[in-house]
């Protein structure tokens, strides 16, 4: 079956189609094989996803493979880690081109300083009594993913660190905790420009997680918005409806597209793919942008 990009824009309106346009795989630190994350979003009812890993696009191929077979639409998909005022923010990328130079470019840049911490990390964790904890973790994710605070916490829960993931990520890689280390990653202007310049569209990815007043948000916003920025997530998981509908406010009052996306890594009881939930309806939604394209 092929579809145009308009009917499934149409499809997503209707009841049960569902869009996740927020999901990691194995290739950054997210459980399942890109396939895998494929097989189960379609399994939920998802017509339409990006595989957004951290820093890297080096799921997309098995993606897009496993997409055509089991016959869901994606586009392109990146999680850029940015520092913003001394804060890490989140850029998701969606319908660019993976092997644009901007792109690799700074994607080579953020492997470089995400190897460089994780073994950073290691090292800390070392001290804590956790013996090889880089080589350990390294071996967990495979040799090719970009190692993330998350896959530090499934290897603490692996060893019996704490008693939940959550837990373990608290205890040791929380900023001020044991074996925290400050992240050196890209400006959200560099991220922008990366995703704009490879024919893009930059998106803030889950707005409300920063801990910012809204005096802070609204700045970050503008400043996204100033660098090129062109759209911010509305709907995600662990979200109260009041969250939602202040960003349902937000996307309409700064003209920026809505996205929404689960931010799904494993298997958990909140957070499910496909379950980030639909676009409230005052916002424009993504895929009613320009620049909005199918991979599959
Ligand atoms: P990093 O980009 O290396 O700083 O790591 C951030 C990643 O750590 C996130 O993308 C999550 O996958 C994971 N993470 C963040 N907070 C927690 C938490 N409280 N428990 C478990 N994993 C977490
Ligand atoms: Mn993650
Ligand atoms: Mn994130
Ligand atoms: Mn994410």
């Amino acid at each position: 079956m092929t579809i145009t990009t308009d009917e499934l824009k149409q499809f997503l309106i209707t009841d049960g189609a569902r869009a996740d346009l927020h999901l990691h795989s194995n290739a950054s630190d997210g459980k399942l094989s890109p396939a895998e994350v494929v097989a189960a979003a379609r399994e939920r009812g998802v017509v339409l996803l990006a595989l957004t890993d951290h820093d890297t696009c080096d799921g997309i191929k098995e993606a897009v493979q496993a997409c055509t077979e089991h016959n869901v639409h994606m586009t392109t998909g990146i999680e850029i880690s940015t520092i913003w005022r001394g804060r890490e923010i989140h850029i998701v990328g969606l319908c660019f081109d993976p092997n644009h130079p901007a792109m690799t470019s700074l994607l080579e840049k953020q492997k470089k300083l995400r190897d460089d911490r994780a073994r950073a990390i290691g090292e800390k964790l070392e001290k804590c009594g956790f013996k090889d904890a880089y080589q350990k973790t390294r071996e967990m994710a495979g040799n090719t993913a970009t190692i993330t605070r998350g896959n530090y916490t499934a290897y603490l829960y692996s060893v019996g660190a704490a008693e939940t993931m959550n837990q373990c990520f608290a205890k040791y890689l929380a900023e001020g905790r044991k074996a925290y280390v400050r992240a050196q990653w890209c400006s959200v202007e560099d991220a922008v420009n990366a995703v704009n310049l490879a024919g893009g569209i930059a998106v803030l990815a889950h707005p409300r997680s920063y801990d910012l007043n809204n005096k802070w948000l609204r700045m970050l916003i503008t400043d996204f918005k100033n660098a090129g920025g062109e759209a911010m997530e509305v709907s995600g998981s662990l979200q109260s409806p009041a969250d939602r509908d202040f960003l349902q406010v937000l996307s309409v009052e700064y003209e920026l597209f809505a996205s929404c996306g689960s931010d799904f890594h494993r298997e958990c009881k909140y957070i499910s793919i496909g379950g980030g939930g639909r676009l409230p309806d005052r916002v424009n939604p993504v895929w009613n942008h320009k620049k909005f394209k199918l991979e599959v």
